[in-house]
């Protein structure tokens, strides 16, 4: 019941004809009402600028901003200094606040790289804080605490564009119109592979790095594109009412717009402008609350997370997806899930002298190993003994105290881990690490991350070579869910599905970043009967395919009928490397391994 209304809600609100005439009715039937409600219904299209920006940085990459105030404020004073001080047309300072706004995210986000979320939205803060400051102090720029007065604008009468004077309707309509196109892009941009890198980033960095999606540059392109919004709404607002003060981008402005976001539902550009409107709306009612505004935010931020977790789109819609629906109806299925590599004799992967120390603790003690493509390697050993250790230093998460690892002669120790999968080193985790939000299908097309040639600007355009792209690869996933035999639940939540499936989904995930080598981490791990069938056959193919495979496994039924060497760890150093016979005889392996394991796992 609840799901058919939020079903039929989201159609009717996504729907094209209805999207479109709701702008239309906008823009002609503003003409018939006051001045004063044109002028609130812009500043409803700022918010909802605001609102999306918000979201874009917050909602799909989960990076926070409590600075939103102060890239909106800049492109306010950017567009407002630039027209009427140095005297440049309204069609160059507004591109130029959306500019100057994405350029402060851009620099604010330097540290991406080496910190996390929490720090960046510190920066965000203290930049914020910093800019109201600013502005307060720079009186011969910014008209200090007294504010810049004088900006041409529709109020003054003085908004002069290509020859023509904007009245409060024009400029309404403009911002309208502008606001429609840029929720557009962003509507596009979502529905693509760096919407969806996001996402990915904001599930598990880890995993995402491990697809070959880099997070330092997601995470500065989340925020440069989110403050680039801000600032195009602030430039667009230093021309409505011709009056600048630093009161209207400070600390309450930044919290009112995440307040915005977080009701309107976090992820959801439809949440978004329902919580915009409220948002609009909501301040003048509460007029006799003034001095109380942050008591009143903080209850409705606190009211909406206990009560609505997902906002008010958790609440009426579906959540939303990140594929387009036209490139899913032009996806064929492929004829190949795993393409062959090329393959010579030499070793994929030459593993020498590694050790990895925690503290005290040697993890992994002087490892040398050489595997080769079209080979299934299983790695086992007791627990503990560094199998998932060694595997986190050859795919990039640690760097190793000592030693080196080559892949295909090149030598990748150190390297980060988005650049050793774009190699082709591609991982699994021995706890799924999948976006558990996405579909199946989302996930899948996850892995092709690395493989995608198509600009971020023809995505975001929605150019068909753009969705060409995409609907190859969604051809792909479908190939590589058949062999998975998880065809059935392809657009599933991945959270509503049971365990089983994560393993395979994850599987899958990796091969659809066209691996030449492939360690898999326990993927047998709490698989039914039938499901580690279906793995074995996709780990077959994978070695048909060429692929280097590396398997760390205890099930020694699986591995014996899988594998064509063993390597056995144990406290850290390899304790064998031979054929499955000849692990069977060793008396170290018994001592340490065997003697346990065949009784314990079998
Ligand atoms: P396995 O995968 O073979 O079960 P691991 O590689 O996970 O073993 O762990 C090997 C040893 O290293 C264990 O003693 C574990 O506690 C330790 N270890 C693994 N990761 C870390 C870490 N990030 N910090 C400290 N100790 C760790
Ligand atoms: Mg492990």
């Amino acid at each position: 019941m609840i799901v058919a209304f939020r079903t039929f809600l989201t159609r009717l609100l996504t729907h094209p004809v209805l999207i479109l005439g709701a702008i239309a009715a906008l823009f002609f039937g503003a003409a018939f009402l006051s001045g004063g409600t044109v002028a609130i219904l812009g500043f409803l299209m700022l918010n909802i600028l605001l609102a999306q920006s918000m979201n874009l940085l917050t909602g799909i990459a989960g990076q926070i901003s409590l600075g939103h105030a102060g890239f909106y404020g800049m492109g306010a004073y950017a567009s407002g200094i630039l027209m009427k001080t140095v005297g440049l047309p309204f069609v160059v300072t507004v591109p130029m606040a959306a500019m100057i706004g994405a350029l402060t995210g851009y620099l604010l986000s330097f540290p991406a790289g080496r910190v996390r979320e929490f720090y960046l939205a510190m920066m965000t803060l203290a930049f914020g804080l910093i800019f109201r400051e600013v502005v307060r102090e720079w009186d011969g720029l910014t008209g200090g605490a007294v504010g810049l007065s004088g900006v041409p604008s529709t109020t003054l009468r003085n908004l002069i564009v290509f020859g023509y004077t904007l009245d409060g309707l024009d400029y309404f309509r403009l911002i309208l119109i502008v606001t429609a196109i840029v929720m557009w892009l962003v509507h596009n941009f979502i529905q693509s592979r760096y919407g969806r890198a996001f996402y990915a980033i904001h599930a598990s960095e880890v995993a995402a790095g491990c697809l070959g999606i880099p997070r330092a540059g997601t995470k500065q392109m989340a925020y440069t594109l989110g403050a680039g919004m801000a600032g195009l709404a602030g430039g667009l607002y230093a021309h409505m009412i011709g009056y600048l003060g630093p009161e209207s981008f400070d600390l309450a402005r930044s919290i009112e717009v995440l307040v915005t976001t977080v009701v309107g539902g976090l992820g959801s550009m439809a949440g978004q402008i329902m919580s915009a409107i409220v948002f609009t709306f909501l301040p003048e009612k509460l007029q006799v609350f003034a001095q109380y505004q942050f008591i009143v935010y903080g209850l409705i931020l606190a009211f909406t997370l206990i009560l609505l977790p997902r906002g008010l789109a958790g609440l009426l819609l579906l959540p939303p997806r990140f594929i387009k629906p036209s490139s899913l109806r032009q996806a064929v299925v492929a004829d190949v899930a795993i393409r062959p590599v090329q393959t010579d004799r030499d070793a994929a992967l030459v593993v020498q002298g590694v050790t990895m120390r925690f503290g005290g603790l040697t993890a992994v003690d002087d490892v040398s190993l050489e595997l080769h493509p079209g080979r299934i390697t299983a790695l086992i050993g007791p627990n503990g003994s560094g199998k998932s250790t060694l595997v986190n230093v050859i795919s990039g998460i640690y760097t190793p105290n000592a030693g080196s690892v080559r892949f295909f002669g090149e030598t990748i120790t150190g390297l980060p881990d988005h650049r050793i999968a774009a190699s082709g080193l591609l991982r699994t985790f021995q706890d799924p690490r999948l976006v558990p939000r996405f579909t199946v299908r989302e996930n899948l097309l996850l892995g092709a991350h690395r493989r995608y040639r198509s600009s971020a600007l023809a995505a975001t355009l929605g150019l068909p070579s753009a969705a060409r792209e995409e609907a190859g690869f969604l051809g792909t996933v479908e190939a590589v869910t058949r062999m998975a035999g998880i065809s059935d639940v392809l657009d599933q939540p991945l959270e509503s599905l049971p365990y089983g499936y994560r393993r395979l989904v994850e599987v899958g995930r990796a091969l659809l970043a066209e691996p030449r080598a492939i360690l898999l981490d326990e993927p047998a791990a709490g698989l039914s009967e039938a499901e580690m069938t279906l793995l074995a056959r996709m780990i077959r193919a994978m070695k048909e395919a060429g692929l280097m495979v590396l398997l760390i496994e205890h099930h020694m039924d699986f591995v014996a009928e899988l594998v064509d060497d063993v390597v056995v760890l144990d406290s850290g150093r390899v304790i064998y490397h031979g054929d499955i016979g000849g692990m069977r005889q060793s008396p170290e392996v018994i001592a340490a391994y065997l003697g346990t394991a065949e009784t314990e796992h079998a």
